[in-house]
């Protein structure tokens, strides 16, 4: 199997599905957007 650590090390950054803004490593639960458009005032 993929060492998923290893495996997570080589992706490029995730980019936000709304905007298209790279992503910052966060927490899990932002899922595929950015800070600005997983803010739930948004
Ligand atoms: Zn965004």
């Amino acid at each position: 199997m993929v060492n998923v650590i290893e495996f997570f090390k080589t992706l490029p950054k995730k980019k936000c599905r709304h905007c298209g803004e790279e992503i910052e490593e966060q927490a899990e639960c932002y899922g595929d957007y950015c800070d600005k458009c997983a803010s739930p005032a948004n």
